[in-house]
């Protein structure tokens, strides 16, 4: 099987990436318990892509999930889908990396660095054949974007010949109206053209836009964003997901 290692870190990419898992299993018929509820053959067949198989016929995310504070890990693990996740996967810090990039890449990220390479490790023994690894991420904040950039190095360094891909989402003054996150932004572009194979660019301005003139939603939240992001995610990966009859 041609596994995919998933890592999701930071406020954005915990929000983002749990949706994708919530949207994949419900493809593939799996329950928030991990067991197989569907109804056809072709879910299962590769289901080895996201998934390792536990005992007792229980599914659970080849997932990483990372931040440098409680918050979002703790909604992450507390939502409907939170039981699915391997516990020992769940790495937060306490400080918090406050929108400060160089917190994520330098100090307080970097602290957090190798006990995260120490389960991407694990977890890539455990494949049968590593196909790559897939990141979601914002570039506006601290932690995805400094702390992210900082693994993907390390990733990129320590598994040189795999696919590295990843969802960033890119920051706008009409969903947030943070003043560095430009900044955090051009830091990370530069990480990001060095140390991936395929970056999905997702824009925060653009799915505004589409929900509030198109969808015609006053005031979007983040969870209207993330419904059209992990859309997306699935459509993407659908290819990797679903065997080609
Ligand atoms: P971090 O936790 O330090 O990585 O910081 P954040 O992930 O909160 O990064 C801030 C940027 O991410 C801002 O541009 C926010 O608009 C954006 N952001 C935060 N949470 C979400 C979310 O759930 N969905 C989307 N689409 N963007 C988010």
């Amino acid at each position: 099987m041609r596994e995919i290692i998933h890592i999701q870190i930071g406020q954005a990419g915990n929000n983002i990436g749990s949706k994708f898992w919530e949207v994949i299993s419900d493809e593939h018929g799996i329950t928030p318990q991990g067991c197989y509820h569907g109804d056809s053959d072709l879910q299962l067949d590769r289901i080895n892509v996201y998934y390792n198989e536990a005992h007792g016929n229980k599914f659970v995310p080849r997932a990483v999930l990372v931040d440098l504070e409680p918050g979002t890990i703790d909604s992450v693990r507390s939502a409907p889908f939170g039981q699915l996740f391997r516990p020992d996967n769940f790495v937060f810090g306490r400080a918090g990396a406050g929108n400060n990039w160089a917190k994520g890449h330098y100090t307080e990220g970097a602290e957090l660095c190798d006990t995260v390479l120490d389960i991407i490790r694990k977890e890539a023994e455990g494949c049968d054949c590593l196909q790559g690894f897939q990141v979601v991420h914002s570039i506006g904040g601290g932690t995805g974007s400094g702390m992210g950039t900082l693994l993907l190095g390390k990733i990129r360094e320590e598994y040189p010949d795999r696919i590295i891909s990843t969802f960033s989402i890119i920051p706008s003054p009409k969903v947030s109206d943070t003043v560095v996150e430009p900044y955090n932004a051009t830091m990370s572009v530069h990480h990001l053209v060095e140390n991936t194979d395929e970056t999905y660019i997702i824009d925060n301005e653009a799915l505004y836009d589409i929900c509030y003139r198109t969808l015609k939603l006053s005031t979007p939240t983040y969870a209207d964003l993330n419904h059209l992001i992990s859309a997306t995610m699935s459509g993407i990966t659908t290819c990797i997901r679903f065997q080609d009859n």
